[in-house]
Order: structure tokens, then sequence, then C-alpha cells
């Protein structure tokens, strides 16, 4: 559920019309609601509240301060694939004992950054990534708790591109080799093993996938466990698809039942990394028409936001709504909703059927609180959208449009 809704005919976020806030904003801009966030947060952690759990949200689904500030306030914790994304928590006020760090290739720097912090726990990828973390730990007369990501090797059945725990994957350790590398690190000083870890991708729309990730986490458990070392956090990552269309993802509940199943019992803290099933229905975007024209075979509506802001359509094939914010009953016709760029994969949306908009109205893109202003970029030199956060009727942005002077920072002349 979530808080974007029609009243009289017109597109609100929480008690604001979205119009209003366009008005003074400006158009593209990326709009949140915080209830929406806080609920899904809420509704997430109750799934899990008959265990010893840990939300740690995937600051990589959106990691704008003021949602990770919404995070920090309800004792949330992260889930950090960079250097950058550790600022950024740490800025909003994340407690870095909740903080996980993931990601195939973190640097020297970034360990230490992190180690400094004094985070949960490294989510290590391989041998050589262990060895490293081993060093640097040691070079700073530090202890690093960290755990075995594990490629489980099920197929999540969602989009290739987002699929994480399949053998052919980047990610991860084999499970065959867990075992050999958990000994290793038992060993090693400036290690100590602290847990297991697996992700087997996003935006699964069946729970299935994390019963088997989990129950082959549970026999390698075992195995580790009756070397003689401990393993105190089971992480099994995020994933937890949401519904952009026609899908029907479990209910947090349905997936949290799935996973207790196979966890059997043991004296464990679960962690927990979901990302997009907390802010993908939580925010929109939206965008005004520029011009509506007819190509020789289909119609096209071209808008002020375009691939840089949401690559998801063009980079996944992913389907994202889009509505007028003033509801129309004109006839549907079949149209794509197109970008400036000069790029033919610049679309938000293709063979949509929608009511042809007028020259200067609002659309807005739903479901694009996820992979969405995170993902964005500056291609074709096209500034960043605004961000603005909504809470029941106060609305405030929480990220400034970038401007032209932004988009040359740093850059200089090469002289001859
Ligand atoms: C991206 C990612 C997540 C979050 O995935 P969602 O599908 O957004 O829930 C969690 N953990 C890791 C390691 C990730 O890479």
């Amino acid at each position: 559920m979530n808080f974007f809704h029609f009243r009289g005919g017109e597109l609100y976020c929480e008690d604001v019309p979205v119009r209003t806030i366009a008005d003074k904003v400006g158009t593209p801009f990326y709009l949140y609601s915080a209830s929406t966030i806080k609920r899904h947060v809420r509704v997430f952690a109750e799934a899990f509240s008959g265990i010893d759990h840990l939300v740690c949200y995937s600051v990589k689904a959106n990691s704008n301060l003021a949602v990770l500030r919404l995070m920090a306030g309800m004792g949330t914790g992260a889930d950090i694939v960079s250097g950058g994304e550790l600022h950024r928590a740490m800025k909003a006020g994340i407690d870095p004992s909740r903080i996980v760090f993931s990601g195939v290739g973190k640097t020297a720097r970034e360990m230490e950054l992190a180690l400094e912090a004094g985070i949960l726990m490294f989510n290590v990828e391989s041998g050589e990534e262990l060895q490293t973390l081993a060093r640097v730990a040691c070079s700073l007369g530090k202890t690093a708790p960290v755990a075995m990501r594990v490629n489980p090797d099920v197929d999540p059945k969602t989009h290739p591109y987002i699929s994480t725990g399949l053998k052919k994957n980047k990610f991860g350790i084999p499970v065959t080799e867990a075992l050999a590398l958990y000994r290793q690190a038992a060993e090693l000083d400036g290690i100590r093993v602290a847990g297991i870890d697996c992700h087997i991708g996003s935006q699964l729309t069946t729970s299935d996938p994390f019963g088997e990730a989990v129950m082959r986490l549970m026999d390698l458990i075992e195995k580790i466990e009756g070397e003689g070392i401990p393993i105190r956090y089971l992480d099994i990552g995020g994933g937890l698809g949401i519904i952009y269309d026609k899908e029907s993802p479990p209910l947090p509940a349905d997936y949290a039942e799935t996973v207790l199943k196979a966890l059997g019992n043991g004296n464990r803290t679960l962690i927990l990394e979901p990302g997009r099933v907390i802010v993908g229905n939580s925010g929109i975007l939206v965008t005004k028409v520029l011009y509506r024209k007819k190509g020789a075979t289909k119609n096209f509506v071209i808008v002020d936001a375009a691939m840089n802001d949401l690559i998801r359509p063009s980079l996944y094939e992913a389907y994202q709504k889009i509505v007028p914010v003033r509801e129309s009953d004109e006839t549907r016709e079949i149209t794509d909703v197109v970008g400036p760029i000069c790029e033919s994969g610049d679309f938000l949306g293709r063979d949509l059927r929608l009511a042809i908009p007028e020259k200067g109205e609002l659309l807005a893109v739903m479901s694009a609180g996820a992979y969405g202003f995170s993902m964005s970029s500056q291609y074709n030199s096209r500034p960043r959208a605004a961000e603005v956060m909504v809470m029941d009727s106060r609305f405030e942005i929480v990220r400034e449009r970038e401007t032209y002077e932004d988009l040359i920072r740093g850059e200089r002349f090469f002289e001859e």
C-alpha cells in the first residue's frame, strides 16, 4: 500500500497535490512519500518480529540523505556497496554497528574507512578480497568481522541483469569452495568469522528461490560449525519484488514464512537487506509533456525526463506505469513516452495505452522510488532532477535540481 492516490481527478502524494509541487519545483523531479517508506519498513520488520533479526536497508536502491535519515530514525541498519554509501549512511546518522558492506570490488581504502567506522560485518566475495581485508585490518590494529557471500546457485527467475545467485554470475563464492575459505578465515590474523551471506537477485516474485537459498546455506552452516567455527549472523540479502504492473510478489509475511521455515532453529541473528520493496512504490518521477508527434507507425509523447533520469526501462526493459497527473477521460491510444536524449533507447515506456496528454500536462512515472535517481546520470549534459519528500501535508526539496555549473564542476581546460 502506498500514499499516491487520486482526489477529485488529481494525483496526490499523501495530502499534497503533485501539481502544487511541480509549480514550485519545476520538472522533472522525483517525489517520495515518507509515510509510505516508513510503513514499508514497519511491515517488513514486523514480518520477522518472531525472531532475532536486523533490517539493513540496501542503500543503492535510493541513497538520498532524507531517505536514509528516515531509516536512521527507525533504527534500521544499512547494506552498503561503496565508500560513498558508507559516507551517506554515516551522514544520515545510521548506526555503524548496523551496517554491512557488500560488493565484489571493495578497495583497501574503502575497507579502512569501514573498519574505522566500526561496521557490523564485511560480506566477503573472494579469497583475494579476504587476504586484502586481513592485511588492511592488521595494519590498523583491528579485527574485521566477516561473512562469506556464498553463491548458492539458485535461479531467482528474474531479469538476467538482476539475477546474482547463479553459478555464472560474478557474485559470491561457490558453495563447494566456501568451507575451505572459512577454514582459512578462521586462522587469519585480522579476521573474525561472524556470519554467512547470500543475495540471489532482485525483483523476485516468488518465495521459493529464497527458501532454496536458505536451505543451501543451512547445510553449509552445519559443516562450518562442525569444524568449530560459529556462525552468528545469517544474512539472506534482499531481492523481494514489488508490483510494477501485473506481478504478484509475496507479501513480506509470506516471504518471512518461507525463510523461517527453511531456517529451522538455531541461535542466530537473521540479517535482511531489502531495497526495492521499501522504496520502489514509495516514489514517482514527475515529468512534463513537451511535444506530441505521430511517427510513421506510432505515437510519441516527448517529455522532459529521459533515460538519464530513469534508466530501468532502457536497461532492463522494465515496465513502469505512466499516468496523467490529471485524470483524463479521453480515449486511450497506443503511444511511446520518450525523452529528449539522442538515443533510440531513450524511452520511459513503449506501446503504452494512454490518453494522449496535452502539451504542458504532467505525467507521473509510478514505482520509481528504487533504482531511479540512484542510477541517474548527466548524459547529454542534462542536470540531474530535483528530489522532493512529502510527509502528510508538507513537502521539502531534499535534493536541489542540478545547475549547468554543477555539470562542469571540477573540469578544466587542457592548456596546449
Ligand atoms: C542490490 C542488493 C540488495 C537489494 O536488492 P533489492 O532487490 O533492492 O531488495 C541487497 N543486497 C545486495 C548485496 C545487493 O546487491
